[in-house]
């Protein structure tokens, strides 16, 4: 079988950015399965559909128009790899994903990712749920101050004022609602790898998992 690893963690642990260096360095493919629900949410937001309307959701992501090519998101032609970073879009896009029924749309779509010579697949469920029989499994984590931090210093950094207080209090809002859901919830896989990073620089986070993979 095609080989895969699989990076899960809470928002803003820093799991893109390994994922992302990690499938660079074995010339793998990358999926960023957040971006699949953050997709369906700006889809959602913009045609209106109610955010608990289930089974419109599930048909919207069963039929998204998305493309992936480069460093860019394409939704119907368009390039909106800005627009689902949003904290809008973000938070639209946890609270659809408690949904079963929208869950089950995108497995296809997810596994499709799996092509030679491998897959870095970067999320919530990629090893409980999605590839189950990865090659590796790790569980990114770092405090939550730690990831209210590189949150703040991101938005500065692009010129977007921020609140560190209101920072805080999304994180933990959105940590508490990927944990407690009844489907898919947040934990680490069996068989995972633990790697806390709030005092690891991203460089350092690749070379431990890369590490874990060669052994
Ligand atoms: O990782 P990211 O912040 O882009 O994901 C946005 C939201 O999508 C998360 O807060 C989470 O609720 C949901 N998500 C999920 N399962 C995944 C990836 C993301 O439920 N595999």
């Amino acid at each position: 079988p095609i080989p895969v690893i699989t990076i899960d963690g809470p928002t803003a642990s820093g799991k893109g950015t390994v994922a992302h260096r990690v499938a660079d360095r074995l010339s793998f493919h990358y999926l960023d399965s957040g971006a699949l629900y953050r997709l369906t949410a700006l889809a959602a937001l913009e045609q209106g559909i109610a955010l608990d309307d289930e089974h419109a959701l599930a048909e919207l992501a069963r039929g998204l128009p998305c493309r992936f090519q480069a460093q860019s998101v394409l939704l119907a032609g368009r390039d909106v790899s800005e627009a689902i970073r949003a904290e809008q879009v973000g938070n639209a896009a946890s609270r659809i994903a408690v949904l079963p029924a929208l869950r089950r749309a995108l497995v296809g779509l997810q596994l499709s990712f799996r092509q030679a010579p491998g897959l870095v697949a970067d999320g919530r469920d990629m090893g409980t749920v999605i590839f189950p029989d990865a090659d590796l499994k790790v569980f990114l984590t770092a405090s939550v101050e730690a990831r209210a931090q590189r949150r703040y210093k991101q938005l500065i950094d692009k010129g977007i004022s921020a609140s560190m207080d209101d920072l805080l209090k999304d994180l933990k809002e959105r940590d508490a609602r990927d944990s407690n859901r009844a489907v898919a919830p947040l934990k680490p896989a069996e068989g995972a790898y633990l790697l806390d990073t709030s005092e690891m620089t991203a460089d350092r986070a690749v070379e431990q998992v890369l590490g874990w993979y060669a052994e």
